[in-house]
């Protein structure tokens, strides 16, 4: 029978237990094993069966085992341990307090608010769909564990993502099992007087959009979930926040919507009810929140916060704005239908006091090839934000190539973009049985190779135990009869060597590279001595029907008899098996298609565990690869190499090496029965990479990089400064068509025509044409560096050049200055003119740039030969 109403019955705990629900409210039980500890001692029966859910175990645990605790003494002890352990985790001086503060002076910001359309910070709040999410997670507990004040802002989408399964024949299966916040590690923000506290959005003909305000203790850090399914909303608003990535793109835009502008709202409520001081900065992490910074725009137009005209808002908005992008991939960037934007700011949509047609020409393509009709969020994103980043040095390139039709004029290399490396959060990411052996956070040197090797089979037999469990349910699901799974009890074998791949599945990260030659890898698998196992689980987008088919290969791969006990496809991969997984494996294998994967942070987790890595040199491997402690996958990336064929060099240059360096390693034992080759790569592993790969590097990166100088900006860029900032741009952009560069004369000191000596300098004299702008306005630079066949500049220095006196008669101002020849080979230089202005964070930013109409041969240059 169906229940006609539900309702969540809340435990009530003894009082002496009453420090449970702070320990159970409070996800830092997510990173801190001895907390876990405790909430197993309350019902040790029970906890496996709540997947490690402290708020799921106390919602069932008996009247009478909770009265028994209550008189427990030495529980009570232990309890009283770990609530004066958290109290004082959450409330003493970290980095932030110390060593950051020392370090920047007043520049740290009083707050940051860390915008993300998912969060992974445990299976037990399952609101992630891969690395993007579990990226925000690990940034929000490295936050807490630094002491950085953020405060977290996403959606509680009421089905998370979708939980997978397999149909018999392998095809992939969507469930959407729906979470009730009330068994959710979750609180309501609520107004001083008791009510719920609500943020209120307008939509096109009258509707309204409601959301409550859920927050989530995650450490040190809030967390404030924005959930649409409240009573006040109509049944169509209701859904807004149903499912992540799912729905057309008008439910994609109200979501977006929700995130950006609900989320500053809620940021505000939450201070204002909290007496918390408000952020200085805004981080969005990925496009799809980029919204915040029209709703600070609209704020910052109100009489109370200095009644700013767009462009002054858009200029304070700027300065305390960093975007980070996460993918070079196209379908990984939100593009809306520019109409549907339009309708959502028009004059009964939200926002309505912002002018809508400047909203618009935020979003716009402007770049060579971008399409009128699309109202782009990255690009948006990139210009409400003054500062940006992508994720790994490699990736930092990739996106300034790919923005830089934004930046018209300047090199890829000029483009405002930096870079800041993944990072993963050690206590969630280490196994607990590497941080008892002593191996973690730098350990592993001082440990003996007999040592590391047990820990590593421990850790191999452990996932081989939970690998059988798993198949074995995921077959009965399939509709497997207990009978037929006898075989189950000897897939994998602890003492073989396993490789692992996890992770989501579009295209170009090509989960099935590894079947290119099936009876390659048969041999690998069923190798007399030698031979390897491989675990796989990755989930398909629900929408991508050929990321299943790849799912549907693995699986029928996996399934032939002959090799179904040395390869494997787990379902539903999520942060919990993960964890199981990645201390596991000894190899864990990445092969996407370079330069796709942004950065990658599986194989960070993997490395924490002293697992290596096999990887194409792609995001942060290419940045950190040494041959002492993993293996590099050559890449087939030029161009004229057709997919296919890359496809077949690069699977094959995988089986090589598994062939020829890897298993070999693996399987060379000494006398002792160590293969101590391998225990020294396990060793350099979780020694030399372990420290980098770290989240506290990141955080702390992004502290000082972007966070402290965005806090400075925004201080600088008071009403009066951004009205300045604004009308000074406008100046500049009017007057830049008549900005222009004469004639260049260059006089060496030996040399004629088009060659020069090392060593000598040029003296270099110009005018340049300002119209209404004044030299305090501009920089004129000289440029100059090695050239290519077509008289190209690469990897250029910019040498500035001094005004030399007054305007002539036509208004042009002369300017000087020297560069000293300092390389042989073909050279060049020329002379530019870029904006200049004190509050400007890099002279590219307003895409201007004027140099000699003329820019080849000896009127803009010299050419040493
Ligand atoms: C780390 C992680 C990811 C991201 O891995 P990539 O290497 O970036 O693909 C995805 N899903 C889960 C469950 C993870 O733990």
């Amino acid at each position: 029978m169906k229940a006609i109403r539900r309702f969540s019955v809340r435990p009530v705990l003894p009082e002496p237990l009453r420090p449970l629900s702070e320990l159970a409210r409070n996800l830092r039980w997510s990173w801190h094993p001895e907390t876990r500890e405790l909430f197993r001692a309350v019902d040790p029966e029970a906890w496996p069966d709540t997947g490690g859910d402290p708020v799921r175990l106390l919602g069932g645990v008996s009247a009478a085992r909770l009265e028994s605790l209550a008189s427990d003494g030495a529980f009570l002890r232990r309890l009283t341990t770990a609530a004066d352990g958290l109290r004082e985790y959450l409330t003493g001086p970290r980095w932030y307090q110390t060593a950051a503060g020392a370090a920047a002076g007043d520049g740290l910001p009083s707050a940051v608010a860390y915008f993300s359309p998912e969060f992974g910070i445990t299976g037990a709040l399952p609101q992630y769909s891969g690395g993007l999410g579990i990226l925000a997670g690990d940034h929000l507990k490295t936050a807490s564990d630094l002491g950085v004040p953020l405060i977290g802002v996403g959606l509680l989408y009421r089905h998370g993502y979708f939980r997978q399964s397999l149909s018999r024949d392998g095809w992939q299966q969507e469930q959407y099992p729906l979470l009730d916040p009330d068994e959710l590690p979750l609180g309501l923000l609520r107004e001083p007087g008791g009510r719920p506290c609500r943020v209120a959005l307008a939509l096109p003909g009258g509707r309204t959009l409601h959301a409550v305000v859920r927050e989530a203790r995650v450490g040190r850090v809030p967390l404030l979930l924005l959930d649409s399914d409240t009573e006040e909303n109509e049944p169509r608003e209701r859904q807004v926040t149903d499912r992540l990535y799912g729905g057309g793109s008008e439910h994609r835009l109200l979501q977006e919507m929700l995130l950006g502008i609900g989320g500053v709202r809620a940021v505000r409520a939450y201070c204002r009810i909290t007496g918390h001081p408000g952020p200085e900065v805004f981080h969005t992490n990925e496009g799809h929140a980029g919204f915040l910074g029209l709703e600070r725009v609209r704020e910052l137009g109100e009489e109370e916060h200095g009644g700013l005209d767009f462009d002054a808002a858009l200029e304070a908005v700027r300065a305390g704005t960093v975007f980070t992008t996460h993918t070079p991939v196209p379908a990984g960037i939100d593009r809306f239908d520019r109409e549907l934007v339009a309708r959502h700011f028009g004059d009964d949509g939200e926002l309505s006091g912002v002018d809508a047609a400047r909203v618009l020409e935020l979003g716009r393509e402007t770049h060579p090839g971008g399409e009128p009709g699309v109202f782009n969020m990255a690009v948006m994103g990139l210009r409400l934000a003054q500062r940006a980043n992508g994720v790994s040095r490699l990736h930092g390139g990739v996106s300034r190539e790919m923005f830089a039709g934004l930046w018209p004029g300047f090199d890829a290399g000029e483009v405002p973009i930096t870079s800041v490396t993944n990072g993963v959060h050690g206590p969630t990411w280490t196994a607990p049985e590497v941080l008892r052996a002593g191996a973690g956070n730098g350990g592993a040197q001082t440990l003996p190779g007999d040592a590391l090797w047990a820990l590593r089979r421990t850790l191999r037999e452990r996932l081989v135990a939970e690998v059988r469990e798993r198949l074995y349910a995921s077959w009965r699901q399939r509709g497997a009869a207990a009978a037929e799974l006898g075989w189950i009890d000897g897939v994998l074998d602890p003492d073989v060597l396993t490789i692992g791949f996890a992770r989501r599945v579009p295209s170009y990260k090509r989960l099935t590279l590894m079947l290119r030659d099936r009876e390659r890898l048969t041999e690998l698998l069923l190798h007399p001595e030698r031979p390897v196992q491989i675990v796989v689980a990755g989930k398909a987008h629900p929408a991508d029907d050929s990321g299943k088919r790849l799912v549907q290969e693995l699986v029928r791969f996996a399934d032939d008899p002959r090799v179904r006990h040395r390869i494997v496809f787990l379902p539903d991969y999520g942060m919990a098996m993960a964890q199981q997984l990645y201390p596991g494996c000894d190899v864990w294998l990445n092969n996407p298609l370079r330069p796709l994967e942004a950065c990658g942070t599986s194989g960070m987790k993997a490395a924490l565990n002293g697992c290596l890595n096999l990887s194409v040199l792609d995001g942060w491997w290419d940045e950190w690869f040494e041959p002492d402690f993993g293996w590099a996958i050559p890449t087939a990336d030029d161009p004229a190499t057709g997919e296919d064929r890359r496809d077949d060099l690069e699977a094959h240059a995988l089986y090589e090496l598994l062939e020829q360096r890897v298993t070999p390693l693996f399987y060379d034992r000494g006398p002792d029965g160590l293969p101590d080759r391998w225990i020294g790569m396990v060793r350099r592993t979780l020694a030399d990479l372990g420290p980098k790969v770290l989240a506290g590097r990141m955080v702390e990166e992004y502290v000082r990089e972007l966070y402290t100088p965005a806090a400075r900006a925004h201080r600088r860029l008071g009403p009066d400064a951004a009205r300045e900032l604004a009308a000074w741009k406008a100046t500049v952009r009017a007057a830049w068509p008549r900005v222009s560069v004469g004639r260049v004369e260059a006089a060496t000191g030996g040399g004629n025509g088009g060659s020069a000596e090392l060593g000598s300098v040029l003296s270099l004299r110009v005018r340049v044409a300002l119209d209404r702008l004044v030299p305090e306005d501009v920089e004129v630079q000289a440029v100059a560096g090695r050239v290519d066949g077509e008289d190209r500049i690469t990897a250029g220095r910019t040498v500035p050049l001094k005004p030399a006196g007054a305007a002539d008669a036509e208004g042009r101002w002369p300017y000087e200055g020297e560069l000293t020849l300092e390389r042989t080979g073909s050279f060049g230089f020329t002379v530019r003119v870029l904006p200049s202005h004190r509050l400007l964070a890099s002279g590219a930013e307003l895409g201007l740039m004027a140099v000699p109409a003329e820019a080849t041969g000896e009127e803009a240059g010299v050419l040493l030969r």
